[in-house]
């Protein structure tokens, strides 16, 4: 039977509990090569038109929970703007022509969100290309492990609050111009925001302050009526991992601690941005929507 994610299930079991091998791959890392590959919904995620004729930019598109998110978005009714690191090309053109299959627009965009100027270009460019944009989903992060602070440098704890935090600030500072009443944000936070990981506190931190940013700039928007939220997974089996986001060690138990005993896959966080974008949650602000398989969160 083809299944769904409006389909009755076992949340236990609708994904297997992945038990990934020990692997690398250089930053910014490939859905392509990840084993086991993740599900960004290609084969179960359904739109019933919940974003029929909205135009999105998301950023850190091409792999995980961003192309999940285009997928899902692109099949709700959205034309979309990618943007991505240009490593990351042949991802990128894979949910390209997912987007293309569903009937609707995929503007590409790579570039460096660490580079201020790029943070203007590349809202400037997804308007261009699609003709103006009212949903913004600002996804891309940065995520390195390190165990000791004696060996996490001035360098990564910049690059980590630049690309995390500092690119919110900027891209979203540079969309609000364009964003007519009814228009979104929503900013991809995580678990760590309450729980940080011992050897993660430059990426935990950066994720506490998107929460803060979240409801500071939700209030201050909602009176123009642009709605700014997140969405906070837990453990979702994505590049990131592999790529210095865990310690190689950790790799084969990633996930497994949360209620529902396994990672999450990236398809299973599309529908929280799919219903933060959609005006069914016109009276959501400021919210941040835990996504993480029952680990409690505040
Ligand atoms: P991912 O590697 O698939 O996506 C992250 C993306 O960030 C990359 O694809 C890349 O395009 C983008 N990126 C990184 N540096 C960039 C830069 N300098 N300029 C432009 N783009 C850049 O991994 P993911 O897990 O899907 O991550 C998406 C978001 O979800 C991130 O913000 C991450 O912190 C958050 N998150 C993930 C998890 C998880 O377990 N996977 C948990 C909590 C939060
Ligand atoms: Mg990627």
């Amino acid at each position: 039977m083809h299944t769904d994610q409006l389909t009755f299930t076992d949340p236990v079991t609708r994904f297997p509990s992945v038990t990934p091998p020990t692997q690398h791959q250089p930053e910014p890392g490939l859905d392509a090569e990840l084993t086991p590959r993740a599900d960004r919904g290609e084969n179960s995620y359904r739109g019933t038109g919940r974003l029929e004729g909205r135009r999105a930019l998301i950023t850190g598109a091409d792999s995980g929970i961003g192309a999940a998110v285009a997928i899902a978005f692109a099949r709700e009714g959205a034309d979309v703007a990618l943007n991505y690191l240009p490593a990351e090309e042949e991802d990128a053109q894979r949910v390209r022509a997912l987007v293309e299959q569903a009937g609707r627009r995929a503007v590409l965009l790579p570039g460096d969100l660490a580079d201020a100027e790029f943070c203007h270009q590349v809202v400037a460019d997804a308007v261009h290309g699609l003709g103006g944009i009212d949903a913004l989903v600002n996804n891309a992060g940065k995520q390195i492990a390190v165990e000791s602070l004696d060996d996490l440098t001035d360098e990564q704890w910049q690059e980590t609050y630049d690309v995390n935090v500092r690119a919110i600030y900027r891209v979203t500072k540079a969309a609000v111009p364009h964003l007519e009443p009814g228009s979104t944000v929503v900013n991809s936070t995580s678990i760590q925001a309450y729980q940080p990981s011992a050897h993660l506190i430059d990426y935990a931190s950066t994720k506490a302050a998107i929460n803060n940013l979240t409801k500071g700039l939700g209030q201050q928007l909602a009176p123009r009526g642009i709605r700014v939220n997140a969405v906070a997974p837990g453990p979702v089996w994505t590049p990131l991992q592999v790529s210095d986001g865990q310690p190689k060690e950790a790799l084969p138990h990633f996930g497994k601690s949360t209620p529902l005993g396994r990672a999450g896959q990236p398809t299973e966080l599309a529908p929280a941005y799919v219903f933060l974008t959609s005006s069914e949650s016109s009276f959501v602000i400021g919210e941040t929507l835990n996504v993480n398989g029952g680990t409690p969160s505040p």
